[in-house]
């Protein structure tokens, strides 16, 4: 079994993904050997005696900005060690994204066009933000998950590791659920879904998907699914 996609997690906050990556499906796709994760304590790269990563805005304002050299240090260090050994140009095979509020909107389509990279870099943020020549010099792309401001950049990162990791081959155990779900295409919503009891509280399940009648029930969910 060979790695298909190894991601590189770059935080002031390491311990915040252990939980979440210690369960369930992404626990077993990376014991398998379909992901790698690694995380990198951002102070690592800090040449500051106390390993200090933020500085005050230049301009004034309020809050701490994030640091340009610990990033472009950490990325350096990452790239050098992907790179050492292969054949294939950084461009093709590393992908660098800064998560941030006003990063372009993450979608479906990203998932997809991210999950063809073997190495994947996130980069979080914190404070007021992250110096502005890191989304330009550092990261290829600056990516938000929605239209809100969080703390930090580890739940979007989160977010994306989660949703490109269901499309390595073999990560779902399941793979037919990809044909069919939400987002598959633009637009396209899934079906309602239902399951044991037939009746509660006097919901009932749609008669439908009880009839045993599979060209019915394909209608059905034709019809139920939804293009935005
Ligand atoms: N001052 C920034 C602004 O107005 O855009 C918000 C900074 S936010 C408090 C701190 C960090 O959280 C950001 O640098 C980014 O990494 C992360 N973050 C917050 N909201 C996000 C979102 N919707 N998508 C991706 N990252 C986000």
């Amino acid at each position: 079994m060979s790695l298909r996609i190894h991601f590189h997690l770059v935080t002031i906050f390491p311990e915040i993904f252990a939980s979440y990556f210690s369960s369930s499906i992404l626990k077993r796709a990376q014991a398998a050997g379909h992901i790698a994760i690694s995380t990198y304590d951002l102070r690592d790269w800090s040449r500051d005696k106390h390993r200090k990563v933020d500085d005050s805005p230049y301009g004034g304002g309020a809050g701490m900005v994030m640091k340009v050299e610990p990033f472009d240090r950490c990325v350096a260090a990452i790239k050098k060690k992907i790179t050492r050994g292969s054949q294939k140009s950084p461009q093709r095979l590393v992908r660098v994204i800064l998560l941030s509020a006003k990063g372009k909107r993450y979608t479906q389509r990203d998932v997809k066009r991210l999950s063809g990279y073997q190495h994947l870099v996130l980069l979080s943020g914190r404070y007021e933000g992250v110096d502005e020549r890191v989304a330009k010099y550092v990261a290829d792309e600056e990516l938000s998950i929605g239209d809100f401001v969080l703390t930090g950049g580890e739940v979007p990162t989160m977010a994306i590791v989660d949703s490109v990791a269901r499309l390595v081959p073999g990560v779902l155990q399941n793979a037919e659920s990809l044909q069919r779900e939400s987002h598959r295409e633009y637009g396209f919503l899934e079906h309602p879904q239902y399951t044991k009891p037939e009746v509660y509280q006097k919901w009932k399940v749609p008669k439908v998907l009880l009839s045993g009648d599979h060209a019915k029930v394909e209608e059905w969910r034709q019809q139920k699914s939804k293009t935005e």
